[in-house]
């Protein structure tokens, strides 16, 4: 019945959405964006500067695997020139939305799309033709990679500049700044892991971090694959974690940032380790968002993390 109430109140706003006639900006106003999670966000907003009107519509904080879309979220969709989502087993929705014809003629983009994707079996780079050919899962968090998300800021330039021509320079130099700082922390993430000590990582947590640990030639161990939503960890892997961390004599135990870490607390007590967090970015605390707290700045914590659980 909720749903029903749902879907007649979705039909009427659209309805009257319609009746308003035209959807382009008219002269002097920005550019109305809108992206479904923190990623997207961030490239919208560094990218897009003053010119883009960004809505987020994951809130901060809020768990984004389970994620569905209000009747109101898909008009603001529905309203805007340009959404932004990450293409991957989150966004199901907005494929189903899609097929549909529900998204009107806004302009869509998926990072996924854009960046060079990893599958979770294996460790192989593939173009998303050789990823649709191959047919499994494809990781999602793409922009845990610095190399990544300098492939998304270009995508999201190029999106930008084509729906907005006017702003078009201003688009581009803004994503030669942002690319330039993305630059910046690639260099300094190769540097600390080409000359640390050790290359393991462990993680009594979810394991978001394929993209990143790839990509500086790192290796891990992880409680659970991916963003599993599996909360009781394999007994037999939490001892093989425990043994890992004790045996290598690893400073460090990771948990994600928004997990409570109740099993990463476990194997870094067992284990004589110190848990710290390393954020997937893949959503943001409202504390942090509110402070305007980034993806660059969570990377530098993260990379501080790093360095001191490879050291
Ligand atoms: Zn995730």
């Amino acid at each position: 019945m909720k749903r029903l109430c749902a879907l007649l109140l979705l039909a009427g706003l659209l309805f009257s959405l319609a009746a308003c006639g035209t959807r382009k900006t008219p002269e002097g106003e920005r550019l109305r964006v809108v992206v479904s999670a923190f990623p997207e966000y961030d490239l919208a907003k560094s990218v897009g500067g003053g010119h883009a009107e960004v809505t987020l519509l994951l809130k901060p904080g809020m768990e984004p695997h389970s994620y569905e879309p209000t009747p109101q979220d898909i008009l603001a969709i529905r309203g805007a020139q340009l959404f932004i989502y990450g293409g991957g087993e989150s966004d199901v929705w907005v494929d189903r939305l899609l097929e549909a014809g529900d998204l009107g003629d806004t302009k869509v983009l998926a990072l996924m799309d854009h960046a060079l994707l990893r599958k979770e079996e294996t460790q192989e780079y593939m173009t998303v033709e050789e990823a649709e050919e191959a047919g499994d899962e494809y990781d999602e968090h793409v922009w845990t990679s610095p190399k990544n998300m300098i492939l998304l800021a270009e995508a999201v330039r190029d999106a930008l500049a084509e729906l907005d021509p006017a702003n078009a320079e201003d688009y581009g130099a803004l994503c030669e700044g942002y690319i330039g700082q993305l630059e910046a922390l690639d260099g300094r993430l190769r540097e600390l892991a080409e000359t640390s000590k050790r290359k393991l990582l462990v993680f009594g947590d979810r394991f978001p971090f394929l993209y990143l640990v790839r990509e500086y030639g790192l290796e891990y161990a992880a409680a659970f694959p991916g963003c599993s939503g599996e909360t009781d960890a394999n007994p037999a892997t939490v001892a093989h974690l425990i043994d890992t961390v004790r045996e290598a004599g690893i400073p460090v135990v990771f948990k994600c940032d928004l997990s409570a870490g109740k099993l990463a607390d476990t194997i870094a007590e067992a284990a004589g380790a110190k848990v710290l967090t390393l954020y997937s970015v893949h959503t943001v605390s409202k504390d942090d968002f509110e402070a305007g707290t980034g993806y660059l700045a969570l990377m530098e914590k993260n990379a501080e993390a790093l360095r001191e659980a490879l050291n």
